[in-house]
């Protein structure tokens, strides 16, 4: 055995346009291409000498050469996702075929929730991980044998064993990472990551790890990133910014990816101050929960944008996501935005427990009401190693079907006895036609379009891909309805229970 093997860490091609795996807390394909970036890999790719970071669909990286790729390595780590396991699988028998010795590891939320299930899904992934994976997969890859791996489930004699869970890591532990930005220098092409709401090109890293809200649908803190919250020193976060600009004078903004950005107070102010210095616009997550103090700070040190989840309209169905926060509370956040100039790009669900038509026309009337710079409304999604999987499950509403289409668009697979998935799909295009066909944002739209040439093309073919899955999602639910319609709704099996750390 080599004293590091050669690795190589994959984000799978998949579905086109398909945003998922190594950095999507969504994984689907999108009304419009967009692409995050593989955070979660690059730490392990920055700690393995002659390693390659591959992110197969933004690059147009396809099957056959992500085939012809592996087979110069000896070992393979695999991003997975709930949508993409299964052609994830396919892909490894076949590179399997062309380098039967290639070692195989399957990182990501997906196996931290069915380890069984990943490794009897498939010989060829020699062990799955669970939680935070930097040092597990590369202590395999200098050689320590699987049995003294924290965090891993793998064969032995015929049977899976489960190794003890690996602690997460801390501050001073976070601060010895590498740079994410290293290994998109040495790997990737930022010019290829396309987030609509985003200035284009950017790149996007973490400051913190985890979050301490208990959102029922939230994977990832759920999962691999879990709920204690972590931060990297302020002058870390600094140094990889400076870094950043330095290795990327074309970048027009950074965006902090962190599950929550501004989670407390004292923090982000501190870290505002520093950042100051550097001059520089960023974007990043934020909870509707800052108070405007918080919110100026981070104006005056650069922040042009917020993604901010404030999933509904309806304050009932808030409770039952447990949110941890209210109506009024998202009404003063983006209103405080606004006074400062920062834009906030709202996320809403529709399909939520307690959802009605009712409630989604209250969602889209708080939506207007708000009026945040850009939306994104998304189908409820049950993903499994959540509280709102097992709850849906239990309760009888989950149906036993596909999360995504063979393109990897969202399908409603929750249905309750007032609200027919075809309700929900047609709530999605609703949302967006009420929200989007109003003459102030029209204008909006237009008027950001007339001086710059780079987004004018960037609108129209986001204006085309939009019109296609807007007429997709119609088709869809005009074939759905001439379907029989099952009577009763059934359950899937209990899945394994959710890890969380708080
Ligand atoms: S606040 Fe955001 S990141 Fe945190 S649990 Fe809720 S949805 Fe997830």
């Amino acid at each position: 055995m080599p004293d590091v093997m050669k690795t190589l860490l994959l984000n799978p091609p998949s579905f086109e346009n398909f945003d998922g795996g190594a950095s999507s807390r969504w994984p689907a394909t999108r009304e419009i291409e967009s692409y995050w970036y593989p955070v979660w890999l690059t730490y392990p790719a920055g700690m393995l000498p002659g390693s390659r970071l591959l992110d197969a669909s933004p690059h147009k990286v396809n099957w056959q050469q992500t085939i012809e790729i592996a087979k110069d390595y000896e070992f393979l780590i695999l991003f997975t996702s709930t949508v993409g396991f299964g052609s994830d699988v396919k892909l490894i028998r076949k590179i399997k075929e062309t380098k039967p010795d290639l070692k195989i590891a399957f990182v990501g939320p997906y196996g931290h929730n069915k380890p069984e299930e990943t490794l009897n899904a498939s010989e060829d992934i020699d062990f799955v991980t669970q939680g935070e994976f930097d040092h597990s997969v590369v202590e395999f890859a200098r050689g320590k044998p699987l049995s003294e791996i924290l965090g891993i489930s793998y064969r032995k004699d015929g049977k899976i064993v489960h190794n003890a869970p690996r602690p997460q890591l801390h501050t001073v532990e976070l601060d010895a990472l590498p740079f994410a930005t290293e290994i998109y220098k040495r790997d990737l092409q930022i010019e290829r990551y396309n987030v609509p709401f985003l200035l284009h090109p950017f790149i996007s890293f973490y400051t913190t790890r985890g979050c301490p809200a208990l959102c029922t649908f939230c994977m990832w803190p759920q999962t691999i990133s879990g709920h204690a919250w972590r931060v990297r020193s302020v002058e870390n976060v600094a140094r990889e910014v400076e870094l950043a600009l330095e290795c990327f004078p074309q970048m027009k903004e950074i965006f902090f990816d962190d599950d929550t950005f501004n989670i407390r107070k004292d923090r982000v102010v501190e870290l505002c101050e520093r950042l100051k210095t550097l001059k520089f616009r960023w974007s990043s997550t934020a909870r509707v929960h800052s108070d405007y103090e918080t919110i100026k700070a981070m104006a005056d040190a650069g922040a042009r944008l917020f993604i901010v989840g404030l999933e509904s309209g309806a304050p009932q169905i808030l409770k039952n996501i447990k949110k941890g926060a209210t109506v009024e509370m998202g009404r003063a956040f983006v209103k405080n935005c606004k006074k400062v100039g920062i834009k906030v790009h709202g996320d809403f669900i529709i399909g939520l427990p307690g959802e009605t038509k009712e409630t989604i026309q209250q969602t889209i009337e708080f939506a207007k009401e708000v009026d945040c710079e850009t939306i994104q409304v998304s189908l409820a999604h049950a993903m499994p190693g959540t509280e709102l999987h097992d709850q849906m499950a239990r309760e009888g509403f989950l149906r036993v079907e596909a999360l995504a289409d063979t393109g990897g668009h969202q399908l409603p697979h929750i249905e309750y006895p007032h609200l027919s998935r075809e309700e929900m799909m047609a709530g999605v295009n609703q949302f967006y036609d009420e929200y989007y066909f109003r003459p102030r944002v029209v204008w909006r739209i237009v008027r950001e379009a007339l001086w710059d040439e780079h987004e004018r093309k960037r609108l129209y073919h986001e204006a085309v891909d939009f019109l296609k899955l807007r007429a997709e999602r119609l088709k869809w639910a005009r074939q759905s309805q001439g379907t029989p319609k099952k009577k009763t709704l059934i359950s899937v099996p209990e899945t394994r229970s959710v890890s969380a750390n708080d």
